[in-house]
């Protein structure tokens, strides 16, 4: 890979005028200067005035099941509780290898759209053994250059409901995998549904690992989930460790009940990560007309400065048959389903998948800023709205200063 001493010309968000943004060989960035009007030389790239950004950061993937839309029975109703179904029956004849072969696919498409950093589930559990985490982890193993991922140990089918699914977490987190994730919904009763959250946080004490959980991804009001995690992350001082991924029963309580728990999510410090191609696609399954839209309320979580980012969590598989791994297309559905279309809110969507999850994931030295790590990104257009509207790819990615992509 081809190390890059200066991208000129380039344009900065929030600033005017270009610069050139030069690259020490450590891959940091070194300084930032008005641009000369120079043009590269063959370790230089030319940005032309197009927006050089922080790497992209998709917050919530699944590379275990990236890509097997064709191995796997047809979702026919469209729903999350029979796409879990299908990929239960599939996943229990799947290999590590084959894993691995979907996995790299999938990341290599992704580095290719700008995503430099992933937050990806693994599913683990009676069904899937610990070969999808294995796939996963050697997928990641040989990507290291390309892209940091983190690894979150997945219960897809339950921990109370799934025998065994919680002890295999806990070898997955001794394998190497990086967080505690859950599914705090999917368990029989409410009773199991809290005592799986007091699980997780166990869990994540043991390991001092961060908590990332799907709750709530069901459009029924009565899924309260979210309020007994976010009082368990206040109650245990967990702030900013814990991230709530989906929460979209949250957009169906009623608004004085919303305004209650988006306050308690609030005070928690928790994270909240929308998925918007998916939650449009699996929730509202249940509604005749008119249909919700199946995303949690964006708005008012963000008024409440709550920490929200988006992810792409799914391509072509069971729970969703389309995605690209291109965020700005996640941005591009979010700007619609959430009527985020002021110039300042796609901003805050741009926000959604930059700086927001990078707090998320708790990244060091992110940014375009002198000492920070030059993972960056050039795009063809000269802002954040033309890169959601185009859902541009960029014309160069850099990875610690090396060119990744193309
Ligand atoms: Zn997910």
């Amino acid at each position: 890979m081809k190390a890059i001493t200066c991208i000129r010309n380039a344009r900065l968000r929030g600033k005017e005028f270009l610069f050139d943004i030069h690259l020490d060989h450590d891959g940091t960035i070194a300084k930032i200067e008005p641009a000369t009007g120079a043009t590269g030389t063959p370790d230089e790239i030319d940005a032309a005035g197009g927006l050089v950004i922080p790497s992209l950061i998709d917050a919530h993937l699944h590379l275990d099941l990236a890509y097997s839309l064709d191995i796997v029975s047809a979702n026919k109703s469209g729903t999350l509780t029979e796409a879990i179904l299908h990929w239960s029956a599939a996943k229990k004849t799947m290999t590590a290898e084959s894993v691995k072969v979907r996995a790299l696919r999938a990341i290599r498409e992704e580095v290719s759209c700008g995503v430099g950093f992933i937050r990806t589930h693994v599913d683990v559990g009676s069904a899937a053994g610990m070969r999808l985490c294995e796939g996963v982890l050697a997928a990641r193993e040989q990507t290291k250059e390309l892209v940091g991922i983190q690894v979150v140990v997945f219960p897809q089918d339950g921990i109370l409901k799934d025998r065994g699914a919680y002890e295999q977490m806990r070898a997955g987190l001794e394998m190497g995998c990086d967080l505690v994730g859950g599914i705090a919904h999917n368990e029989r009763t409410d009773d199991d549904s809290k005592r799986h959250i007091d699980m997780l946080f166990d869990l994540a004490d043991e390991f001092d690992c961060d908590i990332d959980c799907h709750i709530d991804e069901t459009d029924n009001p009565e899924s309260k989930c979210i309020e007994v995690m976010a009082s368990k992350a206040v109650e245990r001082r967990r702030r900013n460790r814990v991230t709530g991924s989906h929460v979209c029963a949250l957009s169906s309580y009623n608004d004085v009940h919303a305004s209650k728990v988006i306050g308690l999510i609030a005070e928690a410090g928790m994270n909240v990560v929308t998925n918007p191609g998916v939650n449009l696609h699996l929730q509202g399954r249940f509604d005749r007309y008119p249909k919700r839209r199946g995303l949690t309320r964006v708005t008012e979580l963000l008024e409440a400065k709550v920490n929200v980012c988006a992810g792409q969590d799914c391509i072509k598989d069971p729970f969703y048959p389309l995605g690209t791994g291109n965020m700005f297309e996640a941005g591009h559905l979010l700007i619609h389903a959430d009527h985020l279309s002021q110039p300042e809110q796609i901003e805050q969507v741009a926000d959604m998948i930059t700086v927001n999850p990078a707090r998320a994931l708790r990244l060091e030295n992110y940014g375009t800023d002198p000492g920070c790590q030059a993972d960056l990104v050039v795009l063809p257009v000269e802002s954040m709205h033309e890169a959601f509207r185009l859902r541009v790819k960029p014309t160069a990615v850099l990875k610690r200063g090396k060119l990744v992509s193309p």
